[in-house]
């Protein structure tokens, strides 16, 4: 399918991780025309393996999506690699435009452009991000069973990561970070064994691109293998400004708001993954995206019915008057 700004596509789908390539699988082979524009960085990259997808688990993360890209384009899908900088218009006559050049039109709009790890400024996190720093225990916690687990307190929920990986391994030591530890808290780390270590947190130290331990202000450096981190979670929304969609404050980050459907409340625009659930992971993504692909289509449904009456209607509103004249 050529790029050209008269074709109306039927959905574009902006962002194609797990969440867009579902929901334009479940679109394509509702015989939809669709265009998966994507700018090829999703959330996991640096890791290894996807963990804890039901037949696939440890899955090369770049493999799953070619896979699942080859299974949109199978279906008669587009797959343009780019990004979008901006979105205009109202259903069903939305305007995407790419960065660079290249504007796509388009009946319903699907987000899922996923969020944007905001990670603490410690020397090494960002390095080592995805392979020795950590942030979800559902996706690595497997991976660090029985070894020594640095948690790096940056919020509210470093206190609960410590106690989620303690499931883990009864190595856990909770780097306070400047900051206290509640009373209350502090009773459940002695309860279950979790060392608390005061003093700011300078760097990880790393040699030879593998973490060796955590360095604190007193130039000590405490041994660990991996660093648990509490990133700020926020959504790509920014580019979607123009067609009425806007973030919602989190504890956690931001989000786009939307019904359980995805459905973002303006019309012909839907949000699927994590743009929409910052704790959605890839099993959790793809069935978002696999639900609002069937609602989007639902809703085309809808519309192209409508217009079959309507055209329907007109037709027999046209014939009418030439029958009746010649009714005796
Ligand atoms: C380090 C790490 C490890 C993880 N490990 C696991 C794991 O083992 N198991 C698991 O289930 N989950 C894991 N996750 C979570 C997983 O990454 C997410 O659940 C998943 O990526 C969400 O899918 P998504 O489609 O919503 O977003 P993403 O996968 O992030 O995809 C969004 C896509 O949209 C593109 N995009 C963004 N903005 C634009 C734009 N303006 N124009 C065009 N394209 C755009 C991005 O480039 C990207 O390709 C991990 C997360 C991290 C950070």
């Amino acid at each position: 399918m050529a790029e050209q700004a008269e074709i109306v596509r039927d959905v574009v789908v902006v962002g194609g991780g797990a969440a867009g390539l579902s929901a334009a699988l479940t679109l394509t082979r509702a015989r939809r025309s669709v265009t998966v524009v994507d700018a090829g960085a999703p959330r996991n990259a640096p890791a290894a393996g996807v963990h804890g997808l039901l037949a696939l688990d440890g899955v090369d993360p770049a493999e799953l999506l070619a896979r699942g890209r080859a299974e949109v384009v199978g279906y008669g899908g587009e797959i343009i690699e780019g990004e979008v900088s901006d979105a205009s218009g109202t259903a069903p006559d939305f305007v995407v435009t790419r960065r660079g050049g290249g504007r796509l039109r388009a009946r319903r709009l699907l987000i899922a452009t996923g969020l944007v790890d905001e990670l603490p400024a410690v020397p090494g996190v960002r390095e080592q991000w995805g392979r020795d720093v950590l942030h979800c225990p559902y996706c690595h916690g497997w991976e660090v069973r029985d070894h020594r687990v640095g948690v790096l307190a940056t919020g509210p929920l470093s206190v609960h990561q410590a106690l989620l990986f303690r499931q883990w391994t009864d190595d856990v030591r909770f780097f306070a970070h400047g900051g206290g530890v509640a009373p209350e808290d502090r009773a459940k780390f002695d309860a279950l064994g979790i060392a608390v270590i005061t003093g700011e947190v300078v760097e990880l130290a790393v040699e030879g691109d593998r973490l060796r331990g955590v360095r604190l202000d007193d130039d000590r450096v405490v041994a660990v293998d991996a660093v648990v981190v509490a990133p700020r979670m926020v959504a790509r929304v920014e580019v979607f400004a123009g067609i009425g969609i806007q973030p919602t404050e989190h504890p956690m980050g931001s989000y786009i708001a939307a019904d359980p459907t995805g459905f973002t409340g303006v019309p012909g625009v839907w949000v699927a993954g994590n743009a929409a659930d910052l704790s959605a992971q890839v099993s959790a993504a793809a069935a978002d995206g696999a639900r609002a692909g069937a609602h989007i289509n639902a809703d085309l449904v809808t519309e192209d019915t409508d217009r079959a009456v309507a055209d329907r209607l007109s037709t027999e509103h046209r014939v009418e008057p030439a029958i009746t004249g010649h009714i005796p």
